[in-house]
């Protein structure tokens, strides 16, 4: 069922846009009339947008307060707040087609759940989608995982993710530990686990999970948060998963944090040490909450860091 976006493609044809450094080995096509994808050796990559979420600007509790209203007013953000997209990615190489985190179905409202229309405009059925990989199990990268009818909505894939992650989430003591705020952050794994837990292939350590894939940990912004290295021949790309939560704060801060972080210094940490790799190596990065398509460069700049969108 992917005939449709292939001659979507077929008609813009694939070139690598004008006025972009692209780094070796990333060639983005994107046509008028079709969405953006990326190819890394013989990976083909598609951003999958699910949609916006707001969020309190108070959540970075350890910025200074008017260094990060000038950074969101300088983005265009609005008062007190923080748009965030929530982006997903589609892997196809050879026969296997893969995604990366699902979006939030329902559970942050009407501006976001936009998955399964995004993988239809990309000519995917979800019954083709035969690998899950996620990067960790908050609301809005599970949530997705599960159909409007309370149903898997991948019925034909295994799931992929760390062993610490899944046995955090599927705990019933860490549950009825969790304040009520806390437990609205399990509904998204309560509701997909039960669904996925005969196909789940939890990982470990940094063994290759798929062909050509391997994780990469990052803890700290979730317990066992991890971030992907895809390598075909020379080239590679790295999915960072939530490293950054706000692109406007987080470059030229890498030391602040959010109160969605599990363990803040931990996340620092992680942010601080992948920075240091993708800038010194110029990989190219995808992230879940980089701007649509969520994909660029890191620049260091003494203690900061900028990002090039691509
Ligand atoms: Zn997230």
């Amino acid at each position: 069922m992917r005939i449709s976006r292939r001659n979507v493609l077929a008609k813009g044809g694939a070139a690598t846009l004008a006025g972009l450094t692209m780094p070796a080995g990333l060639t983005l096509s994107a046509a008028e009339d079709a969405q953006p994808a990326w190819t890394i050796g013989d990976f083909r990559i598609t951003p999958l947008l699910d949609g916006v979420v707001e969020v309190d600007e108070t959540i970075f509790t350890d910025a200074d307060p008017a260094a990060r209203r000038d950074l969101l007013e300088d983005a265009g953000q609005p008062e007190g707040k923080i748009r965030l997209d929530v982006n997903t990615f589609l892997i196809e190489r050879g026969d296997t087609t893969i995604l990366v985190d699902t979006g939030t179905r329902d559970l942050y409202g009407p501006t976001l759940g936009k998955l399964p229309a995004a993988l239809a405009a990309a000519g995917v059925d979800p019954s083709d989608i035969q690998h899950v990989i996620l990067t960790h199990m908050h609301n809005d990268h599970v949530g997705g995982l599960v159909d409007g009818n309370g149903k898997s909505a991948f019925a034909n894939a295994q799931l992929h993710v760390a062993e610490a992650e899944w046995t955090y989430w599927t705990s019933e003591d860490n549950f009825a530990s969790a304040t009520a705020a806390g437990q609205f952050s399990f509904a998204g794994a309560r509701a997909a686990t039960p669904l996925y837990q005969d196909r789940v292939q939890p990982f470990s350590g940094t063994a290759e999970i798929l062909p050509g894939i391997h994780p990469i940990a990052l803890p700290g912004h979730s317990l066992a948060h991890t971030g992907f290295r895809l390598t075909s021949g020379a080239d590679q790309l790295i999915i960072w998963g939530d490293v950054v939560v706000s692109p406007e704060l987080q470059f030229a801060h890498p030391e602040w944090t959010s109160t969605f972080d599990a363990d803040p210094a931990q996340a620092a940490q992680s942010r601080m040490q992948i920075f240091r790799e993708v800038a010194a190596d110029q990989i190219p990065v995808l992230g879940m909450h980089l701007p649509f398509p969520g994909a660029g460069t890191v620049l260091r700049n003494g203690d900061a860091y900028e990002l090039t969108a691509l």
